[in-house]
């Protein structure tokens, strides 16, 4: 061994040792972001899943050209500077294209608060197929990925403006073939991005079937992460998802409708993801917000801050260290959103 190439292996073996201990994603890892790429160490504190908007009338009457988006702005704006202050750098935005997707008002308020903000591409084709657009019904997997590749590649909708993650979505299992086409074209479109799969998921049987086509198309359930695991009781499924390598996101903590027993539930999940030693897996947001057009003043917004003033310190009763808390909201959502292709092996 020369020495220049001894210096380049201390170096690398530095470098990689660091990674191993801090769990942070290598140097180069990137996200994109409504203002461009990111490196992900920079993320900083991340919610990964909240709605900035919500538009629930359905792909067939949609209209997003009728937002107030000055009114709309001027809502959420307090909202994302309240989060600012609680201590959170980064809101991954979770509302995909028919059912409220908005570039230019994200890009809008992440200017207006330094808060760095993702938006998606994909399609939601939970609640029956209602906010799924009829071209969902002929278009084969290859076309429907070609039509978030174009996103991913070019822009959203003319806007300059990139997805950082795909949003799916299903319902129960058995999955519909409409789902199921939306999931392989996941897998395809992933492939050629790296985009993260991040899918509205009730239940682990739907979350396994979801798991099952991505590997059968090459991807590796790392590219995966399983939104709303809370649905599923049986915390055996949590377990198995996250030992094959997928992201599993307890995310029902919005406080319009919060219950005791949620919270409990919750920190019982995180206990249990401690237990057994699969917190490098684990995911936590809200799934709160957002202005809903067609609701005086936009609806009741659920702050976003609920998780930093009252759930982590509940989590630091339980147990939780420091370390464990920054991992779980800073570390693994880097590593989740880095922009990176996930093979399944020998796929
Ligand atoms: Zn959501």
């Amino acid at each position: 061994m020369t020495l220049i190439s001894r210096r380049h292996f201390i170096k690398n073996s530095t470098l990689a040792t660091a990674t191993l201990l801090t769990g942070l994603p290598a140097e180069k890892a990137k996200v994109m972001t409504v203002r461009g790429w990111l490196p992900a160490r920079k993320l900083g504190t991340v919610l990964p899943h909240e709605h900035v908007l919500v538009d629930f009338s359905g792909a067939d009457t949609i209209d997003t050209s009728k937002y107030d988006l000055d009114e709309i702005f001027e809502t959420v704006l307090p909202q994302l500077q309240a989060l600012k202050a609680a201590g959170c750098d980064t809101l991954i935005e979770c509302t995909p294209n028919y059912i409220g997707r908005s570039p230019l008002l994200l890009k809008r308020l992440s200017e207006a608060t330094g808060l760095h903000l993702l938006t998606n591409t994909g399609y939601y084709g939970a609640v029956d197929h209602k906010y799924l657009p009829s071209h969902v019904a002929t278009e084969s997997p290859r076309q429907l990925a070609d039509r978030w590749l174009d996103e991913w590649k070019n822009g959203i909708e003319g806007t300059g403006i990139r997805p950082g993650f795909m949003k799916i979505s299903v319902d129960k299992a058995p999955l519909s073939e409409r789902q199921r086409k939306i999931v392989e074209a996941a897998a395809i479109a992933h492939l050629e991005s790296g985009l993260t799969v991040a899918s509205h998921t009730i239940g682990g049987e739907a979350a396994m079937e979801e798991l099952d086509i991505l590997q059968k198309n090459g991807v590796s359930p790392e590219a995966f992460i399983w939104i709303h695991a809370q649905s599923e009781t049986d915390t055996s499924y949590h377990r198995k998802a996250a030992r094959m390598g997928a992201w599993v996101e307890f995310d029902g903590l919005n406080a319009n409708w919060l219950t005791d027993e949620a919270v409990t539930q919750h920190l019982d999940c995180l206990s249990f993801m401690k237990k057994e030693k699969l917190l490098h897996r684990t995911l936590l947001s809200q799934d709160a917000g957002w202005y809903e057009p067609g609701k005086p003043g936009g609806g009741k917004f659920a702050p976003f801050t609920y998780l930093f003033e009252e759930f982590l310190p509940k989590l630091q009763e339980r147990g939780f260290t420091k370390k464990e808390v920054r991992q779980i909201t800073r570390e693994n959502p880097a590593r989740a959103f880095s922009v990176k292709i996930r093979r399944q092996a020998g796929g």
